[in-house]
């Protein structure tokens, strides 16, 4: 089974990636936390990038398309992945339609996670207090830039999996637990029919 997972900044993706990473023993594949391991450990593309990414803009496309390539080949994806944080743009969807078709291979859901936008400054504000590590770009100036490329670049992919009848809209603004059991529903559903 293969998942996108989609949503704004700080809607709760990657919180929902990894609980289905464990359910389903599916692999979770996060750009954002590939890409904050490549400037973490100061390779070239992590120096390349981290600009980019404090200034909550998005990297070129080739660049991140070749990244998810790479990922989905590996045998830890043969049961299934998540992505989480890709596709961000139409490009992106795109390029990975191509490369799931030239292996035989498809997306199965779209979930994207609704939210109220006014409240996700206060979560990403949370999150920013209770990580260990604190993200560059977790401060309310980005993220609203964040916020903007999102409206700009990524949600014009959403009508690009409503055309191919893969998205399923989740209620993001429950508790984890709920969000949780909505997508099983979504996913159990389709695997019994
Ligand atoms: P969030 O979902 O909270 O915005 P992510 O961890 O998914 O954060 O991404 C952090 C940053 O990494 C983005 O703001 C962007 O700069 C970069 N990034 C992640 N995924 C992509 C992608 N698919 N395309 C381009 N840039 C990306």
């Amino acid at each position: 089974m293969n998942l996108i997972m989609f949503g704004p900044p700080g809607a709760g993706k990657g919180t929902q990636a990894k609980l289905l990473q464990q359910t389903y023993k599916i692999k979770q594949l996060s750009t954002g936390d590939m890409l904050r391991g490549e400037v973490a450990a100061q390779t070239d593309l992590g120096r390349r990038i981290s600009d980019i990414m404090d200034d909550g803009g998005l990297v070129p496309d080739e660049l991140i398309i070749e990244l998810i390539a790479d990922c989905i080949a590996q045998p830890e994806c043969k049961r299934g992945f998540i992505l989480d944080g890709f596709p961000r743009t139409l490009p992106q969807a795109e390029a990975l339609n191509e490369m799931l078709t030239q292996k035989g291979q498809k997306i199965d859901h779209v979930l994207a996670l609704e939210v109220v936008e006014d409240d996700l400054v206060e979560r990403v504000k949370k999150r920013a207090g209770e990580t260990a590590i604190a993200r560059s770009d977790d401060n309310e100036e980005t993220l609203r830039r964040r916020l903007s490329v999102y409206h700009e670049q990524t949600a014009p992919v959403l009508p690009y999996y409503e055309a191919a009848g893969l998205l399923r809209k989740i209620d993001g603004m429950q508790s984890v637990e709920a969000v949780t059991a909505q997508i099983e529903t979504i996913l159990n559903k389709s695997a019994a029919a």
